[in-house]
């Protein structure tokens, strides 16, 4: 059997509803070998991820899930291998938590006017930290009985065209692919096909990529399909693109698939740990914590 790589997973430091030491336990059930701690928008799971996967014996790499912006559509850019201690990279993230923190409150005022108070309150306690996301509203709307799950939130209230969506402004595209070069990291595109772009846009969207100094397609993802691994496989292997590997896994109460049961890469593309075997990504600088 192969060895097992997940390197896109979240913990309750963003949307996630596992601590990064839960996590990181449940990978080690699930024989992960190599595992990315990748939150959105903070490293802040990271060095507890660290520490317990060395009790472990898993490979932690450090990461995070950039939201970008790219021809004013959302693109989710992962950093891998990030050196935690980049101050580029850590004033990027912290710029875009602030916007964060001011969408929740503008979401939290459009519900209310929808007829749902109170939401930007209990999001924010159900976040418990800096990075509050759509999935706390989710939660939020789900404990109040407005809609039965997640899914149906999202559908109902939480995207374009209904009543708690607040059009986004993320980070620059080659910008956080900039932090994370800097940070000396690896760039990858998150789910690539889950985009909703024609042929003609996501060949765009590469090219940008390549130029931008990105280097891998996050091609197995628990988001995509058969059809979709092998779209996105051809289009890693034309744009001489590594390949990654991803559950995109937020843990119990979130519509995603469980950890460890991901299908192998399509023969056809180069897996971003044959880049490691040369350079070995970044990892948690040991220091007293
Ligand atoms: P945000 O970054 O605050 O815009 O929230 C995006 C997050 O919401 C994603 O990372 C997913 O975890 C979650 N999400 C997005 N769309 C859906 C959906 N249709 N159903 C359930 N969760 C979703
Ligand atoms: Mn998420
Ligand atoms: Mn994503
Ligand atoms: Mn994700």
């Amino acid at each position: 059997m192969n060895e097992k790589y997940d390197l896109h997973v979240h913990s309750t430091a963003s949307d996630g509803t596992l601590t990064p030491t839960e996590l990181v336990r449940l990978a080690a059930k699930s024989e992960i070998r190599t595992l990315a701690l990748t939150d959105h928008d903070t490293t802040a799971g990271v060095e507890e991820a660290s520490r317990e996967a060395q009790l472990w014996g898993i490979n932690l790499i450090p990461g995070v899930e950039i939201s970008t912006t790219w021809n004013n559509r959302g693109v989710h850019i992962i950093g891998l291998g990030i050196d935690l201690d980049c101050t580029a990279l850590q004033c990027g993230l912290e710029s875009i938590r602030a916007y964060r923190l001011w969408r929740a409150e503008e979401i939290g005022r459009r519900l209310e006017q929808a007829g749902i108070p109170g939401a930007f309150a209990e999001a924010r306690r159900i976040a418990g930290g800096t990075v509050i996301a759509r999935p706390h509203f989710a939660s939020f709307l789900v404990d109040r009985g407005i809609a039965p799950n997640m899914q149906s939130v999202f559908k109902r209230y939480l995207v374009r065209g209904k009543p708690g969506y607040v059009p986004s402004r993320w980070a620059g595209f080659n910008e956080a692919i900039e932090w994370i070069k800097t940070a000396g990291g690896t760039a990858v595109i998150a789910h690539p096909a889950r985009y909703s772009l024609s042929r003609t846009q996501l060949r765009r969207l590469l090219g940008d990529f390549v130029a931008a100094g990105g280097e891998a397609l996050e091609v197995v993802s628990g988001t995509h399909n058969k059809d979709e691994i092998q779209t996105i496989a051809f289009h890693a292997a034309y744009f001489g693109l590594f390949a990654s590997v991803g559950s995109d896994y937020h843990g119990p109460g979130h519509c995603r698939p469980v950890l460890g049961c991901l299908p192998d890469l399509p023969e056809a593309v180069i897996p971003i740990w044959e880049k490691w075997s040369e350079t070995p990504p970044l990892k948690v600088a040991n220091r007293v914590l």
